[in-house]
């Protein structure tokens, strides 16, 4: 991409209206647009960060065998009303409207309703099951608070799976293979080491559900760590009670600030009984499905990974989902320098490497401070300077210094 071509540019000014770290930086380097408090818009370099995330998440999800689909967000009072979760008193988050002849909708928060009436007519025996589902859609949530940039939405993008299973142990052996694939898609994404599987009430149908929480100040979430262990409780259950049936030890626990990233659940009959999806077992007998519910949420990660790696300037963006790998910027504007450049550009992308192009007419230092404010993993100099070396100019974001480097040294950065 050529950014003479791209419609975004960077602002210097601080957006006056946001005080979330997340979002200033992300409208300053143009990824996002805000549309009103909790509503934005991910704007060309935000949405290929936001589907780096979406894909890793998608090949995690799909190597455990999940199958995709994609839910409608208008849903039917119907179902909700039969699972008792339409009223506004039980779900105070629900956004309605209604149809011309007066009929009430709504607008999904969240899809164990319609994922478990669209299972019913496919289920009849036990050699129906188990199975996964999983949807990468968008969710509406009236929220109460919005001020914590894309990590808090009232609408945003959430991973969701659903699981199917005969018997508990069936449950759990999928519930296990989810979790695993979680620490998985948290590993890819560069937060691995700061995020943690925490306990948290499991509601009416198990001890726990677990939450995968990312250590983050701008978090709104306050979780109770043992570091040594590698888990933690939240607040809701942080009773002498579960730390001593999780063996943990009060002295151990350390106070900290996170952001929950997912969160994993343990339904049981709660939507399959009213819902009446059932199957015959080998001995011709009716039983209820169990289910589970798994959430991701990947705009909330863009704005935990933007407050975890950003510094003082700009955004700073792991590898694998950066919106691209190298930032070339050409300086001057000769006839050679531009079609070293250029030519640079065409390998670079020959290569299957995402390349953004400072083709721009503009002076060092407002392209360097770019660079830097966009937070591409590699910024590669090619200038007078460089040609009479034979050489390019290369640093890393991360890098306080720069090297001159041969077209192949850089090619072999790029792919290690
Ligand atoms: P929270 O406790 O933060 O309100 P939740 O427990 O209601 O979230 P779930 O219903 O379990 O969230 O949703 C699954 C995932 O979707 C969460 O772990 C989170 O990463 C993401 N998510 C939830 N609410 C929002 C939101 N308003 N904006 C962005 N992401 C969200
Ligand atoms: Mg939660």
């Amino acid at each position: 991409m050529k950014l003479s071509q791209l419609f975004t540019k960077t602002r210097k000014d601080i957006p006056a209206d946001e005080t979330a770290k997340n979002a200033q930086l992300l409208i300053q380097a143009g990824y996002i647009n805000k549309e009103m408090a909790g509503v934005y818009t991910f704007l060309p370099l935000g949405l290929r960060v936001l589907e780096n995330i979406c894909q890793i998440v998608r090949e995690e999800m799909d190597a455990i065998g999940g199958q995709e689909l994609k839910f409608s967000s208008l849903q039917d009072a119907e179902i909700w009303k039969a699972t008792d979760r339409w009223d506004d008193e039980k779900v105070d988050v629900w956004f309605k409207t209604k149809l011309k002849n007066g009929t009430e909708l709504g607008l999904g928060p969240t899809h164990e309703e319609p994922m478990t009436r669209a299972a019913k007519p496919f289920i009849k025996s036990y050699k129906d099951l188990p199975f996964l589902t999983y949807q990468i859609q968008t969710k509406f949530r009236n929220e109460t608070r919005a001020k914590s940039g894309v990590m808090r939405g009232r609408e945003f993008l959430m991973k969701d799976m659903y699981s199917f299973a005969r018997t508990e142990a069936e449950h759990e052996e999928l519930y296990d293979k989810i979790k695993q694939a979680y620490i998985k898609i948290y590993d890819r994404l560069g937060i691995g080491e700061q995020t943690f599987l925490t306990f948290a009430s499991g509601g009416m149908f198990s001890q726990f559900s677990h939450e995968f929480q990312t250590i983050c100040e701008a978090g709104e979430d306050t979780i109770y760590l043992d570091r040594a262990k590698g888990i933690a409780i939240n607040e809701e259950v942080n009773t002498d009670k579960v730390i001593a049936d999780l063996g943990l030890n009060r002295a151990d626990l350390e106070e900290v600030r996170a952001a929950e990233v997912g969160n994993i659940f343990t339904l049981k009959d709660k939507f399959s009984r009213p819902l009446d999806l059932t199957f015959t077992d080998e001995v011709g007998e009716e039983q209820v499905v169990l289910m589970g519910s798994y959430g991701v949420g990947p705009s909330r990660l863009v704005g935990v990974i933007t407050e975890l790696l950003a510094d003082e300037k700009g955004l700073v963006w792991p590898e694998n989902i950066a919106p691209a790998q190298v930032y070339l910027v050409r300086l001057g504007e000769d006839t050679q320098v531009v079609a070293a450049a250029d030519s640079l550009y065409e390998t670079l992308q020959n290569k299957g490497i995402e390349v953004l192009y400072d083709d721009r007419d503009a002076r060092a230092g407002e392209k360097f401070a770019d660079a830097d404010l966009l937070g591409i993993p590699h910024r590669v100099v090619v200038s007078q300077k460089t040609l009479e070396q034979g050489k390019l100019e290369h640093k890393a974001r991360t890098s306080q210094d720069s090297a001159m480097v041969s077209e192949e040294e850089l090619l072999k950065k790029l792919a290690s």
